[in-house]
């Protein structure tokens, strides 16, 4: 019956046929018993207390981590830092964990955002404004409400295993991309799921809650954590950082991001040689 539901979309009149649309995570199966919601509003209601903790280094103050993706920008809160130490300490031999995105200033964010919004308007075009909303902030937390974005905190981290070659372990097998993002995704192979589970294991026992949506992001001390963990209020809110120290990693994320391509829509196959 699902593969039907992926068959309409797939028969969407408006789409250039040489393009097909894949309805990611809502055509697969996931075990909606772990982990807890956030909706938004959740988040709003959360009281902040900032505690004042300030941004930190991490090259610094975790250098077990692999920092292997130059538009990282590598600060993060001083407690969080200090747990994702932990974290990358106590993974398997012949594990590593890479950080793929800590801290992030809130006009990359916005751009972010927007990306999913305008990815979902050309893949949905016949979707309601109050539906490509939605479907952005699946993705991506908006801007403009009161619970800042988990990553504007220095609360949230994006991680991923690695192995000595600084090559990425498989944890999505046999799903592409965004396809297997919900963490309790099912169906993915054995061995996908084995090292999921490390991934997964090694964060929340050091005290992060995990975005059941999204495998890689966890975060300590920002409202998706309080809102996880049934905390009563949340210690980070939104915080700078001086732009010079982090201005190339804005170059080079720029450059990357320009050829990024429609996640909600499958490339074709290049065929022949
Ligand atoms: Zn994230």
């Amino acid at each position: 019956m699902l593969g039907s539901a992926v068959q309409i979309r797939l028969a969407a009149p408006f789409r250039p046929v040489s393009f097909k649309i894949h309805y990611m995570s809502r055509a697969i199966q996931w075990d909606k018993s772990k982990g807890r919601p956030e909706p938004i509003a959740a988040l709003n209601k959360i009281p902040e207390f900032e505690s004042g903790e300030p941004l930190v280094s991490m090259q610094e103050a975790a250098p077990t981590v692999r920092y292997f993706r130059p538009q990282a920008i590598m600060y993060c809160r001083k407690s969080v830092a200090e747990m994702i130490e932990l974290a990358a300490r106590s993974l398997p031999k012949g594990y590593y964990l890479g950080l793929i995105e800590a801290w992030r200033p809130i006009e990359r964010q916005e751009r972010i955002y927007s990306f999913w919004h305008d990815s979902a308007a050309e893949a949905f075009p016949q979707y309601s404004k109050a539906q490509l909303r939605r479907v952005a902030c699946r993705w991506a937390a908006p801007t403009d409400q009161k619970a800042p974005p988990g990553h504007c905190t220095g609360a949230a981290v994006d991680v991923s295993l690695l192995d000595e070659n600084n090559e990425p372990y498989d944890v999505t097998s046999p799903y592409v991309r965004f396809q297997g993002a919900r963490t309790y995704t099912l169906g993915l192979t054995e061995q996908a799921h084995r090292n999921r589970m490390i991934l997964v294991e090694a964060m929340l026992t050091q005290g992060f809650s995990n975005c059941r949506d999204e495998y890689w992001h966890y975060s300590y001390g920002d409202a998706g954590w309080a809102v996880r963990l049934d905390k009563p209020s949340c210690i980070y809110g939104l915080v700078r950082l001086e732009p010079e120290l982090y201005a190339e990693n804005e170059r080079q994320w720029l450059e990357m991001f320009k050829d990024r391509t429609n996640p909600f829509m499958e490339q074709p196959k290049p065929t022949g040689s």
